[in-house]
Formats: C-alpha cells, sequence, structure tokens
C-alpha cells in the first residue's frame, strides 16, 4: 500500500506547458477568436511544427498542402488544434527513457487507441463533437500517466503481475497499492482543470453496465458511454485480457448503439483505420497490433474459456455448498444423538433420573407462577428381586423395557416418564386435580397388571406398586419438589404396605388453598358450560388447548372488578411481604376480599370467558347466538357480584 500523496504531491506530477493550458482557457472562452489562437499557437514553434505536420497528414485527410498555421487553425477548427497540441504534449511527457520506457510506450499507445475509437463513435452519432470525443479518450487514460511518474517502483510490479492477472487494471491497483489510475486521473485533471465532462467519463469508464445507465444525460452521458466502450477497446487492442474485453464490447454496445455482433466487428475495423492514421502523427507504433481476425479468434477464445471456467466454478460453488450443509446436518443429528443418550435410560429408553429432575424443577417454577399444581406419580415393580431370582437377569431387563414402554405409552405426551432407579419408575403430571392424579396413577397400573410378559410361552404376572402426590407451589415453597418425590414414595411404600399392585396419592395442597382452587375451577366457563351439559369435555379441552390462559395478576384483576381500590393491593402486597402467602389468601385473611370473589379472580385468571367462547364458536361446538346468552347466565351465576341478580331473558351480558 502506498500513500496516495505520494501521487498528489509528487514534483514529478506531469505538468502541461502554457501553451496548452491557454489554449484550453482559450476553447472555454466564448468570445475568443480565431486569431488568438493563431497567435497562441505561434509563440511555441514545436507545437505549430506538429500542427503543421498533422495538418498535411493523413489523419487530417485534406488534399491540398498547408503550409502556413494562419491556414491551418481555421480549416481544423479551434477544438481540433486545442486537442491537437494537448496531445502533443502528453505524447512528449509520455516519451521516456529507461526502464519505464515499454510501460509510457503501452500507456501511450492506450490513450491513442481510446481517442481513435471515441472519435469514431462521435463520426456515427455526435457528429461536429468527434474532437472533444476524441480528447475524452485520449485523456480517460491519464491517471496511469500519473503513476508511471510519480511512483514509477511501486507501479512497474503492478503492471507486471498485470500480465498475467485476469483482474481488470483498476482492481489489481487497488489490492496492491490501495489507490488506482481511475482516482489518480480525477486529481489530476482536477489539478489541471480540466473540463468536468472529462473527469465524469473517467470516472465511470470502467462502472458495470447498469451505474453507467443511470448516469443523467446532464452529467454527458453520451461522452460517458464513449468513453467506457473506448476503454474496452483498448483492452481488446491492447492488452492480453481479449476475451473479458470483448465480452464487455458485446454488453456495452447493444444498449448503447444497437449493436449486432457484426455491426461491432464492422466498428472496430473503423477504430484499427483510424488507429493507423493517428499513428505516424502521435507517434505509436501500431506493428504490434495483430491483424483484427487474429484479435477476434483469441478474444472468442479466452472468452470461451472465461465461460467455461465461470461454469466450473459456480458448480464447484454447488457442490462445496451441499457437502457443508451435508456436513451440518450430520453434526445437527451427532448433536442430537449425543442430547439424547446424555437424557435418555440406556435400557428402557425413558428419560433418565437427572432429566426428570430437571423437568421437575422447570414445572414447579411454570406452576408457581401460574398458580397451578403438579404432580408427580411413582412406580415399583413389585417382587422384581423374585423375578430375576427365578427367571435369570436378563429377563428382568425385559420386564423393565416392557413396563416403560407401556406407562410411556399410557401417559399424555405432555406428561414425563423417567426410570428413577433399578425398578422404579418417575412420572411428572401437569396440572393435575387430585381426581385427576388417582386417575391416571390407576390407569398406569392397570396398564401393567395387563402386560402379557412371557417367559417359555408362560406369562410371568408383572404389577407395580404406586404412589402419588400432588402440589400446589406456593410462592415460598422452595424444596416443593423433594417434598412431592419423598410423599409419592412415601405414598408407594403404602401401598407396597398394603399389599402391592395398588395406589395410594397424598395431597400436600394447603386445604383452604385447595378449596379455593376447586370453587374456581367450578366457576371456569369451560367447566360450567361441561356442568351444564352445553358442551362435551372432548370439544372443551381442545379448544383450551388453543386458548391462552390470561394470567393477569389478581391484584389487577381485583382493581378491575372493583373489589379492592388500588390503596387495598398496595396493602395487601406490602403484607404478602411478611406472609409469603398467594395474593388472594392474604386479602382473604386481611378480610378484604371474599373466598368466593378470589375463586372468580382465579377462574378469570385461568380462562378469559370471551375468548373459550370464541374459540368454541369457531369450531362450530356452540352456535355463537346462544353462546353469548350463555356467557351471561353463567357471569350471573359464577361472578359473586352478580349472582344475586337474575338475568334478563334473552338479554346480553353485562
Ligand atoms: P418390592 O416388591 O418390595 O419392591 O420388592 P423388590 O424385589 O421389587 O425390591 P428390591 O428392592 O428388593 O429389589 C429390586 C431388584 O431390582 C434388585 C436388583 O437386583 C434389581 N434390579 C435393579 N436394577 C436392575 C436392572 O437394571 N436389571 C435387572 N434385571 N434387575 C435390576
Ligand atoms: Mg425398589
Ligand atoms: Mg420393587
Amino acid at each position: 500500500m502506498i500513500d496516495p500523496q505520494k501521487i498528489w504531491s509528487s514534483s514529478n506530477l506531469p505538468t502541461l506547458p502554457t501553451v496548452a493550458i491557454e489554449l484550453l482557457e482559450l476553447s472555454k472562452d466564448p468570445d475568443s477568436e480565431v486569431s488568438d489562437f493563431i497567435r497562441l499557437i505561434k509563440s511555441d514553434p514545436a507545437i505549430t511544427a506538429k500542427i503543421l505536420k498533422a495538418s498535411n497528414s493523413t489523419y487530417a485527410g485534406f488534399k491540398n498542402p498547408i503550409t502556413s498555421i494562419d491556414r491551418a487553425v481555421p480549416l481544423l477548427g479551434t477544438t481540433v488544434v486545442t486537442s491537437l497540441a494537448l496531445s502533443f504534449s502528453l505524447s512528449d511527457s509520455a516519451h521516456a527513457a529507461g526502464p519505464m520506457a515499454n510501460s509510457f510506450k503501452h500507456y501511450w499507445k492506450s490513450s491513442v487507441v481510446r481517442a481513435s475509437a471515441c472519435e469514431v463513435i462521435a463520426r456515427e452519432y455526435h457528429h461536429g463533437l468527434e474532437s472533444d470525443f476524441f480528447l475524452a479518450g485520449l485523456l480517460s487514460g491519464l491517471g496511469q500517466l500519473a503513476m508511471l511518474k510519480t511512483i514509477p517502483i511501486d507501479y512497474l510490479p503492478v503492471l507486471e503481475k498485470f500480465e498475467s492477472s485476469e483482474e481488470p487494471l483498476h482492481k489489481l491497483e487497488t489490492e496492491i497499492l490501495g489507490v488506482n489510475h481511475i482516482e489518480a486521473g480525477i486529481n489530476l485533471m482536477n489539478a489541471w482543470k480540466l473540463p468536468i465532462a472529462f473527469q465524469h467519463c473517467v470516472r465511470h469508464q470502467a462502472d458495470p453496465l447498469d451505474v453507467i445507465e443511470q448516469v443523467e444525460s446532464g452529467e454527458d452521458l453520451d461522452m460517458v458511454r464513449a468513453v467506457a466502450v473506448a476503454a474496452a477497446v483498448s483492452d481488446y487492442f491492447c492488452t492480453h485480457q481479449k476475451g473479458a474485453a470483448l465480452h464487455r464490447l458485446q454488453s456495452l454496445t447493444p444498449v448503447f448503439y444497437k449493436w449486432t455482433d457484426k455491426d461491432l466487428e464492422d466498428r472496430l475495423q473503423q477504430m484499427k483505420d483510424r488507429i493507423d492514421e493517428a499513428a505516424e502523427l502521435f507517434s505509436i507504433d501500431t506493428s504490434g497490433f495483430d491483424s483484427l481476425g487474429d484479435i477476434m479468434s483469441q478474444a472468442s477464445e479466452q472468452l470461451a474459456l472465461l465461460a467455461v471456467r465461470a461454469h466450473v466454478a459456480s458448480t464447484q460453488a454447488v457442490v462445496r455448498q451441499q457437502m457443508v450443509e451435508e456436513e451440518v446436518k450430520q453434526l445437527e443429528q451427532k448433536n442430537q444423538e449425543l442430547t439424547e443418550q446424555a437424557i435418555r435410560d440406556v435400557l428402557t429408553g425413558v428419560y433418565n433420573r437427572k432429566f426428570f429432575d430437571e423437568s421437575l424443577q422447570k414445572e414447579i417454577a411454570r406452576a408457581t407462577r401460574n398458580a397451578t399444581t403438579i404432580g408427580v406419580i411413582f412406580l415399583d415393580i413389585d417382587h422384581f428381586k423374585n423375578l430375576n431370582d427365578t427367571y435369570g437377569h436378563q429377563f428382568g431387563d425385559e420386564v423393565l423395557k416392557h413396563v416403560a414402554s407401556k406407562l410411556e405409552k399410557t401417559l399424555r405426551t405432555t406428561d414425563t416418564l423417567g426410570r428413577y432407579g433399578g425398578e422404579e419408575f418417575v412420572a411428572l403430571i401437569c396440572q393435575p386435580t387430585t381426581k385427576g392424579i388417582t386417575k391416571v396413577a390407576d390407569r398406569l397400573r392397570e396398564a401393567v397388571e395387563g402386560l402379557k410378559i412371557l417367559f417359555n410361552d408362560k406369562p410371568v404376572p408383572v404389577t407395580v406398586s404406586v404412589g402419588a402426590c400432588i402440589a400446589m407451589p406456593q410462592r415460598n415453597a422452595m424444596k416443593i419438589g423433594e417434598q412431592l418425590v419423598t410423599e409419592a414414595d412415601a405414598a408407594m411404600y403404602d401401598s407396597k404396605r398394603n399389599g402391592r399392585n395398588q395406589i395410594h396419592v397424598r395431597s400436600i395442597i394447603d386445604p383452604t388453598q385447595e378449596h379455593l382452587t376447586q370453587l374456581s375451577n367450578q366457576k371456569r366457563f369451560s367447566r360450567w358450560l361441561v356442568r351444564h351439559g352445553h358442551a362435551s369435555i372432548e370439544d372443551v379441552s381442545q379448544v383450551l388447548l388453543n386458548c391462552h390462559s390470561p394470567h393477569e395478576k389478581i391484584g389487577v384483576l381485583a382493581q378491575k372488578t372493583g373489589y379492592l381500590t388500588a390503596e387495598q393491593v398496595d396493602a395487601v402486597l406490602e403484607e404478602q411481604k411478611k406472609s409469603n402467602e398467594r395474593f388472594g389468601m392474604t386479602a382473604i385473611s386481611m378480610g378484604l376480599i371474599s373466598e368466593d370473589q378470589v375463586a372468580w379472580l382465579l377462574a378469570l385468571q385461568q380462562e378469559d370467558p370471551g375468548q373459550v367462547a370464541q374459540a368454541l364458536a369457531e369450531k362450530g361446538c356452540i352456535n355463537g347466538e346462544i353462546l353469548h346468552s350463555l356467557m351471561s347466565i353463567h357471569k350471573h351465576e359464577v361472578d359473586p357480584t352478580l349472582m344475586a341478580k337474575k338475568p334478563v331473558p334473552g338479554g346480553s351480558a353485562t
């Protein structure tokens, strides 16, 4: 990387001779006269001689010899003269000796090619502006001159590398030096105060088609397009990147000039002819140029190769992508397997004790948040030692697998089954009622009893002793998990002591709390609908799965219903800090609210009657109109504020 200042502030930066600068100034001045140009040119004998030479060359194309500058200037026109004077100045600074000589020559050749290409385009599409376009093309590579002059030691290796590179020169320059000839060109043009149009041309010469097409016509679009084409033409004639240059010409010119491939070939020929005409005048050596046919076949060959390579690259990219995806998939699968191994019991495939314990803690946290119940069922195979002793350890293993599988199938998917120890299993039951967990426990017991496990074709009876425990975690319940398991285990021993193959259920829910829960469950709209035969348990259960509990804080609900004022809610919250009890219980013991009111608030917290009704109506279980009346009746039956009042027949709910 180099410091760009090294270029901008270098004393080697090319300068224009005074005559050229003054000619430029004159051509910008609308009041200037031909005589002014003539006087100025005459002041520089070297430029005078060169312009006279130009007037008599095939390049100018006049039949009769022109012997004086006074005739040459009006004949050529002031723009042409200015343009020639500038070109000669540049040509002079591009003819250096030494190790960089070839690079200077190459730069100058490419500039003349660009100039000729622009001129050919102008002749066809922008008549009268040929000299301006010529100059725009000629100056478009100026940045390279600046770099050759100011940072030759850094720049030469880049040019050498370019010889075998497939990257465009300006990109390679940026990569290696951190600055490129396009930027350098714009800067130098600024320093020379050249027309802004030329700067636009330099800026956009290597831009993609869509970027060039966004250039406004006010920004000299015609010239910008011509220079972009000319830059590609110079790459086509003067560099090894002929295929890429042809590709660019084939993509630019149909859009700019509606050229077909044949049109392009014709114009390239015209350009080549014009280059030959300009060669002597601008001291360039065209002997290094191949014939147009040769260039075209080289370019086509490269183009085909580039296309093949692009295809291969994209195919390889696809293959690589597929390999990566496959690897990711395998890794994910492996991960999944490892996770499963870490949480599953190897023999039975049900969860292991560690996973069960973690699930229990999570479920307790949820139950605490949502003020719901949680249950644990403990199961221990009866006389398992006997089974092992009688039929062998291997048969014992088979029994364990059968029992585990049966238990898993009998439980709901939302419940978690784990192997707790040797022949002990444990199930985590979400949101059970005491009645519910009792049923589940007995269903599990029955399922095992019903298993037909054979040893030598003879059935071997297998039974389990079951103990269950239900809890409703309080805010202060720290060790509720341990307590649940201990109590369920103890209940299981009750079953053992009592003769095995039976269940015992314990509850560690506070009786007041239990009563409150029952009361609030009765008030829930879903339960009410089932109780009164308006909906089936199946429909209601399904609907409830899709309804979200509102879970608004009881304090908030109490304020909404008008049971408590904001001050009272604050007082309860303050008291709660000491009691560590649930909000409802605290409010009841403070005498601020009745048990019935708390039960109604709890019911509302569990489910929103409106939401349940809407879901039932959508499912088509109950007619929407009737549901409306049912909601009203329900509210009057369970809402403590309305319970005294009777609903207005056919009236809407309040
Ligand atoms: P109870 O009805 O009182 O529960 O009697 P039990 O024989 O089932 O209870 P005990 O605790 O005396 O015996 C449990 C046996 O389970 C002892 C142990 O060898 C056996 N066991 C523990 N893990 C495995 C196992 O993975 N495979 C087999 N086959 N047996 C096991
Ligand atoms: Mg045991
Ligand atoms: Mg046992």
